[in-house]
């Protein structure tokens, strides 16, 4: 094994790997302390002219109808958000490819190679954890608990959210506990109906999906306007992305240098003194490779690829993967399972289907409601889920006939309410990441190898989904409900975490409640990596806000000679 040692003097206080959710924050919070940071991101600059929101499919080449040519080149990526409009902002599957076990697929898509990563084209709902959430190994004796609470948390969730601009419902519950929220977008009538029918009958929550899109002006941007596809990005600004919120606040301090194409290879290391030292990347453009050093390391490059980093730096010291000693690095994978959910028809309430517009880019959001403290406990599973949900007002496509009386029909409005659950999967050490000694990508970095399955917890848990939006689409009044309830294979998934979890015990864990590695104190790790578990709800508001409050720790440990 070739250990890579180095002394050389740091250039910059702290490096930070990834320009998305975490690593935009990281560089921002440092950098303004007055911290001189450097930034890699292996993908490119991201600007307004690549943005493609208001574009109509007639002025692109393929008129979006890509499908044979993403075979070639994003035949994973182009399964969700990817479309000609932004393919370019992703992955090439071909030359960054990954592998698995074959009778356990895995799609790993959402891979983005652009600044601010996911938060370019994510779905935007931002909800908090609760103690519900950090303390669930101590109520049904799973897992472990995550070694913080929601105390700890709740300031920086307030701060994140009134930088990020939240809009949302404030409702009063304890395991969805309220934010710092801009003025609510309005529900639409069918979700209105959903909402107050739900609460009656059944006594749960449906919500306006808490969502990082502004109706107010803040710093700069402006209130979201409802055109609709915020994954081709934003030219008011009005949607959350790193890209054009926290990396450059970062740059205009002068303090944070953005390096672009920087594909990060692996961490360096003083094996003598216990220390890293800085990393060694990839020019993807020019395939030249360069080292870089800091008093620090904050790996942001989401979750399995910052372990794959840590896997691939392994020294003599660390022989199964750097800050490994505990052997837990790359273990506990976990993904949001999302196979459950139904649809059903709703009244239109005298409105018209239109092929313009305006669009509300947010939904509903159905609070957990199942294993809530005093309830029984849910048949078959531990831990809950939530749901998405949409409500559409169409055209007839399918109405039957010729001529007038087909136009005609297909003018009634066809209104329905669509449910998605979200539903935690548990951390089990089977299901991991690993580097694949056989398979590198075209950087010449060896790749990671992906083992990831559903248990009993999951395919219970994806069975109640269905039968649970059945039941409520019921209580609402809807007609000709559909429910599904599929086995989530091929795995995927675009909320993973876990692989290299936080912990107070060191010898279970690879982080401290800190994101700091327990074996080597100037490396961190500020994804969500370091999930303990993965609660139902969407994880990026708590990455966010893990990551200031790391900083802040990594700040306060740099003052005290400590790094
Ligand atoms: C379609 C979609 C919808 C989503 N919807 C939601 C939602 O509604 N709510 C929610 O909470 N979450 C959602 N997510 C998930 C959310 O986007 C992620 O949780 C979040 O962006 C993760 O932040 P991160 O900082 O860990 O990684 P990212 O935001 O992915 O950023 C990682 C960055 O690191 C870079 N990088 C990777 N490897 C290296 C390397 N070796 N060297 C240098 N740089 C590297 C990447 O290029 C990337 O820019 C969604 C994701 C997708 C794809
Ligand atoms: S819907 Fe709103 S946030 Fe999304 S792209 Fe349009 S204006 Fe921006």
């Amino acid at each position: 094994m070739r250990s890579v040692q180095s002394k050389k003097k740091p250039e910059y206080d702290v490096i930070v790997v990834g320009s998305g959710a975490s690593g935009g924050w990281a560089s921002k919070r440092l950098a303004e302390a007055g911290l001189k940071v450097a930034l890699l991101e292996a993908g490119k600059p991201q600007s307004d002219a690549s943005f493609t929101e208001h574009k109509p499919e007639f002025e692109l080449k393929f008129r979006d109808r890509t499908r044979e040519i993403f075979r070639k080149t994003r035949p994973i990526q182009s399964r969700l958000a990817c479309t000609e409009y932004n393919a370019e902002w992703f992955v090439n599957d071909f030359e960054e490819p990954y592998t698995t076990p074959k009778d356990q697929p895995f799609l790993w898509m959402g891979r983005l190679r652009v600044t601010g990563g996911r938060t370019n084209v994510w779905g935007r709902v931002s909800l908090r954890f609760s103690d519900l959430d950090f303390k669930a190994a101590s109520r049904d004796g799973y897992g472990e608990d995550w070694p913080l609470n929601y105390k700890d948390v709740e300031p920086y969730y307030d701060l994140v959210e009134k930088y990020v601009g939240i809009t949302g419902m404030r409702e009063g519950l304890e395991h969805l506990p309220d934010g710092q929220f801009q003025p609510p977008m309005p529900l639409t009538c069918q979700e209105t109906l959903f909402r107050d029918r739900v609460k009656e009958k059944l006594g749960r929550t449906a919500t306006l999906a808490r969502s990082a899109n502004l109706t107010r002006p803040q710093n700069g941007r402006g209130p979201c306007h409802y055109c609709g596809p915020c994954e081709r990005g934003c030219l008011t600004h009005s949607y959350f992305n790193s890209a054009f919120t926290t990396v450059p606040d970062a740059l205009r301090t002068g303090n944070c240098t953005l390096i672009s194409n920087a594909m990060v290879h692996r961490v360096l290391t003083d094996d003598d003194a216990n220390r890293v030292t800085g990393v060694l990347y990839v020019d993807r453009n020019t395939r030249q490779t360069r080292e870089l050093y800091s008093r620090a390391v904050v790996l942001c490059a989401q979750t399995q690829e910052s372990t794959r980093i840590l896997l691939n730096s392994k020294t003599s010291r660390y022989a199964n993967g750097l800050a490994n000693s505990s052997g837990m690095l790359g273990h506990y994978l976990t993904a949001h399972v999302r196979s459950g959910g139904g649809r059903g028809e709703l009244p239109s309430f005298g409105e018209k289907p239109t092929m313009g517009g305006p669009a509300k880019p947010v939904g509903i959001y159905v609070a957990r409601f199942r294993n809530l403290p005093g309830q029984a406990q849910a048949k078959g599973f531990l831990r809950a889920y939530g749901y998405e949900g949409e409500s559409s007002v169409e055209f007839s496509w399918q109405a039957p006939g010729f001529g007038e009386a087909y136009k005609k029909a297909l003018r009634e409005p066809r209104s329905s309410l669509d449910l998605t659950g979200f539903g935690e999967v548990l951390p089990r050490w089977e299901n991991r990441v690993e580097i694949d000694p056989e398979t590198k990508d075209v950087y010449g970095i060896p790749v990671l190898r992906i083992y990831m399955a559903d248990g009993e917890n999951e395919r219970a848990m994806i069975k109640d989904m269905g039968d649970s939006a059945g039941e409520m689409l019921e209580a609402a009044g809807a007609k000709n409900i559909e429910t599904h309830a599929n086995p989530s294979a091929p795995r995927w998934a675009l909320h993973e975490a876990g692989t290299a979890r936080m912990g107070k015990d060191a010898k279970k864990s690879v982080l401290n409640q800190f994101q700091q590695s327990h074996d080597i104190k100037n490396l961190f790790v500020m994804d969500a990596s370091g999930f303990t578990s993965n609660p139902c709800q969407n994880p990026t508001l708590t990455i966010m806000t893990l990551s200031v409050r790391s900083c802040d720790y990594l700040m306060g440990e740099m003052k005290r000679g400590e790094i």
